[in-house]
């Protein structure tokens, strides 16, 4: 099979965001690979081990995303391709999708997964995007994957309900918690991933020109929410207290 994993580098979940002149501040950050991503990622291990083939990692970013895409060789990708956005000031989810989809246009691809959303920019549109400029089915938020010949069946859960589709290949589908439990990378994987083929290349490589993939729309504005207020502790008898909280509830919060 050849398995295609479209994975992003974000934030580590961790990170306290700061903003600086409207931008969310990368500085001393840590980075890791969207968690979404690396159940695409398991997920296409598991096919793999199943149905033989391989699997390539891609990513649309800067050079520092090559710690990311290492990192996923390293649980097992055969090998990765770091389109390097360095050609671009300014990107949106229609840029990224039309990148990748300019890569991945010209390749024998029987399955394409992705996250289901970025824990950062969290839009989910890359990978619906991206299968309809491909012009191939697309399931979101998928929790189980079977693949047999040409044909996957799919599970995903509807708001606690379970939705059974089937699909044909080549397929896009976007990855949900749930799905698998992402190995860690071990130590040989580590030193193999070292010397797995990385492919690093440029707009000008996919015959792409700056404004064909300039972005759509533009953040006008980014903030952080208002600090909180301290909380209160009320003090004494439970009766007491119940009857200080509703006293506060209608005349500080005016919620009753
Ligand atoms: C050079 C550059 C400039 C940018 N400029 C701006 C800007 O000015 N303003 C702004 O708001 N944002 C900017 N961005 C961010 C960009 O718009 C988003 O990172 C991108 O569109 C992905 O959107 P998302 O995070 O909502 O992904 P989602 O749609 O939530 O991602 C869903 C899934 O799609 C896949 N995916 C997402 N992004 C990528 C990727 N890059 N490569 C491979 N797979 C991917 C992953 O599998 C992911 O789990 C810029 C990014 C770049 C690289």
């Amino acid at each position: 099979m050849n398995i295609f994993v479209i994975m992003k580098r974000t934030f580590d979940t961790e990170e306290k965001i700061s903003i600086n002149n409207g931008q969310v501040s990368e500085d001393g950050a840590t980075f890791i690979i969207n968690p979404y991503d690396e159940y695409a990622i398991e997920e296409a291990l598991k096919l793999k081990e199943e149905h033989g083939g391989e699997i390539t990692l891609v990513t649309f970013g800067d050079e520092e995303s090559e710690k990311e895409l290492r990192t996923g060789l390293a649980m097992g990708a055969d090998k990765a391709v770091l389109i390097n956005s360095e050609d671009l000031d300014e990107a949106d989810q229609f840029s990224t999708a039309a990148i990748l989809a300019a890569y991945l246009k010209d390749q024998e691809i029987d399955i394409i997964l992705a996250g289901n959303v970025t824990v950062d920019g969290g839009t989910g549109q890359v990978g619906p995007r991206l299968a309809e400029e491909l012009n191939i089915p697309v399931v979101t938020v998928i929790t189980k994957l079977t693949v047999d010949g040409n044909k996957a069946i799919i599970e995903r859960d509807v708001e606690g309900d379970l939705e059974i589709i089937e699909a044909s290949l080549p397929l896009l589908v976007t990855c949900q918690q749930g799905l698998n439990e992402p190995r860690y990378p071990s130590l040989p994987g580590i030193m193999k991933a070292k010397k797995k083929p990385l492919e690093e290349l440029e707009l000008d490589d996919l015959d792409l020109d700056e404004d064909e993939v300039a972005a759509k729309i533009k953040s006008v504005d980014i903030f952080l929410p208002p600090a909180k207020a301290a909380g209160k502790v009320l003090q004494g008898e439970t009766k007491q207290q119940v009857s200080e909280l509703i006293t506060l509830l209608r005349t500080e919060a005016k919620v009753i």
